[in-house]
């Protein structure tokens, strides 16, 4: 394995905290919580054995009720639901939200505070600690106690272990593929309480605008929690070529990934990027079709169970990491595969 741990800082014993009390940033759409906010819960129930785990959501609306009170029965750890109200939350646009998060943590000072690696939580937190003055530790993969974390480096070459030596709160993002949720939810819902935002400051706040938002609206499962993931390369050719993929990942019930080149190359849009600078994902079966294995893309899949790649050229990285491989053409073996698939 190429994988290697190092200890980054060993000035401290490793500590486990008899009591935290943790903050969880939630994103929440149409009404629910995302599940890699769900993730973030679970992240914080194994920093100690008895945290106090609040997780806050802010927005307008009566869609920001529904997601509250799904917030209040999403996991069985979740002690209280802090939900703030107002105009300002309408978009989660990444300066007001801090600025909540910094009043929040004024008022009630957790020891953690902690949201989902997603665009969402890389967008929010570390202007948070900026503004609590505390250093992030970013795209936590496993919780080795209240102040030691593992995290990738080098494109997720290296496995390290981080202790984090500073003040409180200790802030992180966490990957959510590595903190899987299950199905238990809350029998009785935890309690939900409004942010007093009467002394919100709304200076920092008007510095970003929300333009629009657009999504793709597709059948497909979503590409971060999907258990079977088909994605394609450059070698598909054109964006014509790529509708081959799609149909096998509908034949799969799978989610539709690309490469960057493929996406550079406008086969598919941006969201289906996987890698260092797209998304990360860890499904159980992974299927790469004239994919290299580029460093940059291995980091953004490969923590997935099975993997199998086709590539007509026999030295193509992606085999080192395949745990089933196809030297051929794709050309040739997608549409076989399509074939002999029986309908989803
Ligand atoms: P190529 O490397 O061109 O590979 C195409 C493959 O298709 C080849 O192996 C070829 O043998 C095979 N092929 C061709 N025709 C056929 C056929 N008929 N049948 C079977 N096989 C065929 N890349 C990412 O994917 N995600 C990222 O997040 C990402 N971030 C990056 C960040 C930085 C800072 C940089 C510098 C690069 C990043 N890249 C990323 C780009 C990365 O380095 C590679 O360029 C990219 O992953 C290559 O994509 P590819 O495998 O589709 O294309």
């Amino acid at each position: 394995s190429l994988r290697s741990r190092s200890i980054v800082t060993a000035s401290r014993r490793i500590t486990t905290l008899r009591f935290a009390s943790t903050l969880v940033l939630t994103e929440h759409d149409g009404g629910s919580v995302k599940s890699s906010s769900v993730s973030a819960v679970v992240a914080a129930r194994s920093l100690s054995e008895d945290n106090s785990i609040a997780m806050l959501l802010a927005g307008s609306g009566p869609s920001l009720q529904e997601a509250a009170a799904h917030a209040a029965s999403c996991h069985p750890s979740v002690s209280q639901v802090l939900v703030a109200d107002s105009d300002k939350f309408k978009y989660p646009l990444a300066e007001p939200w801090a600025k909540l998060v910094e009043l929040v943590q004024q008022k009630d000072e957790y020891s953690h505070i902690i949201a989902a690696s997603s665009s969402f939580g890389k967008n929010i937190l570390p202007r948070a600690a900026s503004l609590l003055d505390v250093s992030p530790i970013t795209d936590v993969v496993e919780i080795s106690g209240s102040h030691q974390f593992v995290r990738p480096i080098y494109a997720g070459n290296a496995l390290c272990t981080v202790r984090y030596t500073g003040d409180l709160p200790c802030m992180l993002t966490i990957r959510s593929t590595s903190f899987l949720v299950s199905t238990e939810a809350r029998s009785v819902a935890a309690p939900i309480s409004q942010v007093d935002l009467s002394t919100f400051n709304e200076d920092i706040a008007g510095r970003s605008r929300y333009v629009s938002h657009s999504t793709q609206d597709t059948e497909r499962p979503d590409l971060g929690n999907a258990r079977i993931v088909v994605t394609g390369g450059r070698g598909l050719k054109s964006a014509e070529n790529f509708r081959m993929i799609e149909k096998l990942a509908e034949k799969l019930g799978a989610a539709v990934g690309a490469t960057r080149a493929a996406v550079d190359a406008g086969f598919v849009p941006n969201e289906l990027q996987i890698g260092q600078t797209g998304k990360i994902v860890a499904p159980e079966l992974y299927m790469a079709f004239g994919v290299s294995g580029a460093i940059q893309h291995l980091a953004g899949m490969r923590d997935s169970r099975v993997i199998v790649a086709v590539n007509k050229d026999s030295d193509a990285p992606i085999f080192q990491v395949a745990d089933y491989g196809l030297v051929g053409d794709l050309f040739e073996i997608v549409p076989e595969l399509i074939k002999k698939l029986p309908e989803a």
